[in-house]
């Protein structure tokens, strides 16, 4: 009997690590939710989850990580692997990748969460055969990743595109935003915290004719309208945990289709099928880390 390849996959987040031990046919075998604490405990926490699953299943092939960022993703970079300057306290210029390399002697794949998610819906989600698809998660923060002919794009950096600017909505022009870095980003305005901030509850909590419901879709069909434009995606995938709001995609949806002013073919483009949640569900996160550890292997 041949035994299976495991892999090690974490999808690092601001808030929570999700580690699983997952099998090449994407079985999970163990999964384990840790909270972000201090990374003097949050690694060492995810090491032990790792090497008792060892024990339990064996040596693991490659390990995968798909993180929150910024993260330097350039192979040839000394600090490849690591966090770069984060506003989350204690992480900037952490060895992320490095600890599982050096205690598991295997490769490390390594990208950012959405880059990792775009790829696992363009491998066996809602972007299969699309030639170039983006994943957007709207979340703690607002992050997208791209995917143009198999290779997620990563360049200087990786894409940011959170930190674009978004034209305010006219009945929103009161709030400054609260990107630590440009205020009035669409992270520092659609992001969940920016939500909670100027409305004092989460999206999902506010009643249905809210108008915060029309400002957030009116930012985030700006990102769809951007991406358009500079991008021509086939296919541009909503997560997070903002988008879980009743009717938000639906809204993009309509909101994208107006900005677009009869332009980007709007007359045949099917917006249902263009905007789309991520076919992955939970586990677009982990199932993004398995298929950077199995291009890392
Ligand atoms: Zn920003």
């Amino acid at each position: 009997m041949i035994t299976p390849s495991i892999y090690g996959c974490i999808e690092a987040g601001g808030t929570k690590f999700i580690l699983g031990i997952v099998t090449d046919t994407r079985e999970v075998l163990a999964t384990l939710r840790i909270p972000t604490e201090a990374p003097s405990i949050t690694i060492p926490a995810a090491l032990a989850f790792f090497r008792e699953g060892a024990i339990r299943h064996g040596p693991y092939a490659a390990f995968g990580i798909a993180s929150f960022g910024p993260v330097d993703v350039d192979r040839r970079s000394p600090s490849w692997g690591h966090l770069i300057e984060t506003p989350k306290v204690h992480w900037s210029n952490i060895d992320l990748a490095g600890p599982f390399a050096k205690a598991f002697d295997c490769p490390v794949g390594f990208d950012t969460d959405v880059n990792g998610a775009a790829l696992a819906e363009s491998l066996w989600g809602a972007a299969v055969g699309a030639d170039i698809a983006t994943y957007i998660t709207v979340g703690t923060g607002v992050g997208g990743g791209a995917m143009v002919e198999g290779r997620p794009i990563h360049g200087q950096r990786h894409p940011e595109m959170g930190h674009f600017r978004p034209a305010r909505h006219p009945h929103d022009t009161r709030f400054d935003g609260i990107c630590a870095f440009h205020g009035a980003c669409l992270e520092g305005l659609a992001s969940g915290p920016a939500i909670i901030a100027r409305w004092g509850a989460s999206l999902s909590d506010l009643p249905a004719d809210h108008e915060a419901h029309d400002i957030i879709a009116h930012y985030l069909a700006q990102l769809v309208i951007a991406q358009q434009a500079l991008l021509s995606p086939r296919r541009i995938i909503f997560g997070g945990g903002v988008m879980d709001t009743s009717g938000l995609l639906q809204r993009v949806r309509d909101q994208a289709a107006i900005l677009a002013a009869d332009y980007f073919g709007v007359a045949t483009i099917d917006y249902d099928a263009l905007i789309v949640s991520p076919a992955l569900g939970d586990q677009v996160g982990l199932m993004g880390a398995l298929a950077l550890a199995q291009r890392a292997r």
